[in-house]
């Protein structure tokens, strides 16, 4: 299958017709986007699924610790949203009925440099998830532990426990009094629990290569792309019926600073507004900056927003040193009974906002493993193989991108030079084409894959765009 056919096949939008139940307990470290997805697709697969959380995550649509970049503007792309529609059917429509404003394509105000993108031609499958995330992953909970064979356990996974070259247990420390095994008296008393197939899903800072090296395994090579990211967000209120969508990005051209931008409008009449700069360029928490930096740094809609509603709460501000992987797949032993997915095993550079995407896509590779009748007493080579292909697609997407950037050293892949080019050719001229401008958002929205862009018919048509024309388009 070519790296297409089989991104095709991961992000495919098609309940499994069967499913069989082959383990008898699966734990799941972390309880959020990646560990809830993949509790999803256990539950098809297990008698038992524990998922084991450190935070306390009954705080309903509030950010929690665990997740500090939950204050954060957060999108979920259309085929992120595919996926909770496939595997919770009617997410979409009822997150609408909670509250989620879903813009229309008219409503989109989507600049490069100061210039507004033409508006794509509308496509049915694109229907990006706009809320806060506190909003969406609160969902995604409420769903997954209302399956019954699925449970939360209050505790801070510890470590992992092996039989042979098999990972057959979990040690946590238990939160508090009825979690398995938990004692009420000793507070940082682990326990020990079996498991047939253990997932770390605890995020960018995920213990799991310490905790293979302890043991004997070999660890991972991990990747990072130093891109300094600066974000801050604020909340407004938004008067109910007013809707429009913004990203906005400067480029790092000479005479002109890289920047991002983006304005959400999210449940409860809110706006979500985003500021961001790279290295030292840093928005501080000062609701002055703030408002200077929405006026000067970006297009109208920006001070339209922030300076014509209050603002709800405070500036919130959030760092990102570097987009980091960890190549699992090319390592030589790995043991059985153990997978690993979302941010622990890669995370980019937020603003192309890949990350909730990718888990779920992550959660579609570990069912179609457990669909493939695999040898449990085998490494899960074959997931940690399709998984690469999400991590791929989504580590080309960002990172040639952000290779652009003066700060940016590196690591330049194989075939930098040749693919940026090309890759820069359809993006200009997708700007006005668009044909090329759906084509391209299909790759940046994760609904095809990067390869699907070097077809002749889509090279040829971006070099036609080489030939001068008049600027049309204004930001209004
Ligand atoms: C500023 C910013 C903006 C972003 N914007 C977007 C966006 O617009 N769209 C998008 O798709 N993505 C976005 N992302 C990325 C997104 O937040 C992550 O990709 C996503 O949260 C990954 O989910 P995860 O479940 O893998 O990890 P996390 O969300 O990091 O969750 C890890 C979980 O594991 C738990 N945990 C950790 N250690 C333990 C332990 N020892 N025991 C028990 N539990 C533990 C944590 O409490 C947490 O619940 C953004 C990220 C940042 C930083």
């Amino acid at each position: 299958m070519s790296l297409a056919e089989d991104f095709a096949a991961i992000t495919t939008a098609e309940r499994p017709a069967r499913t069989d139940v082959i383990l008898r307990r699966a734990v799941v470290l972390g309880a959020s986007m990646a560990g809830l997805m993949a509790a999803r697709v256990l539950s098809d697969h297990a008698e038992e699924v524990l998922v084991i959380e450190r935070d306390e995550t009954d705080a309903g649509d509030d950010p929690r610790p665990g997740v500090p970049q939950g204050t954060q503007v957060h999108a979920l792309l259309p085929a992120g949203a595919a996926q909770l529609d496939r595997w919770f059917p009617g997410f979409y429509n009822d997150a609408v009925a909670e509250g989620l404003v879903e813009p229309t394509p008219d409503q989109a105000y989507t600049f490069v440099n100061g210039v507004r993108r033409v508006t794509p031609p509308p496509l049915t499958e694109i229907r990006t998830l706009i809320s806060t995330r506190p909003f969406l992953e609160s969902r995604v909970r409420q769903r997954t532990l209302a399956l019954p064979n699925v449970r939360l356990v209050a505790g801070r996974a510890d470590g992992i426990g092996f039989t042979g070259d098999r990972v057959t247990s979990v040690r946590y420390v238990p939160a508090g009094p009825g979690s398995p095994g938990a004692s009420p008296a000793r507070s940082e008393e682990k326990v020990s629990i079996d498991a047939d197939l253990v997932v770390d899903a605890t995020g960018r800072s995920s213990k799991l290569s310490d905790w293979l090296g302890a043991a004997g395994w070999p660890e991972p090579k991990l990747t990072r792309m130093p891109i300094k990211l600066n974000y801050a967000s604020a909340l407004f209120e938004r008067k109910p019926g007013e809707i429009l969508l913004s990203t906005s990005q400067t480029m790092a051209e000479p005479g002109q600073t890289a920047r991002m931008g983006g304005i959400l409008p999210v449940e409860r009449d809110r706006w979500l507004v985003l500021v961001a700069g790279f290295a030292d360029d840093r928005p501080s928490r000062e609701t002055e900056d703030f408002h200077r930096r929405c006026r000067e740094d970006f297009p109208w809609v920006y001070s339209h927003v922030v300076d014509n509603n209050p603002m709800v709460g405070s500036v919130v501000t959030y760092h990102q040193a570097d987009s980091r992987r960890r190549d699992y797949d090319e390592l030589d032993r790995f043991p059985a009974g153990l997978v690993v997915a979302g941010d622990a095993v890669a995370s980019f550079n937020p603003i192309y906002g890949q990350g909730m995407t990718s888990a779920t896509l992550h959660a579609s590779c570990l069912s179609a493993y457990l669909r493939s009748n695999p040898s449990l007493d085998e490494p899960a080579w074959d997931y940690l193989r399709q998984v690469r292909v999400v991590v791929d697609a989504a580590w080309q997407i960002s990172t040639f991108a952000d290779l652009a950037l003066p700060h940016v050293n590196g690591p330049f892949p194989r075939g930098y030079k040749v693919t940026r080019f090309f890759t820069g050719l359809i993006f200009s001229a997708s700007l006005y084409d668009a044909r090329l401008n759906d084509d391209f958002a299909r790759v940046t929205t994760m609904l095809a894959h990067p390869s699907s862009l070097a077809q002749p018919k889509t090279l040829a048509r971006a070099l036609r765009g080489l030939i001068p024309r008049p600027v049309a388009t204004t930001d209004r």
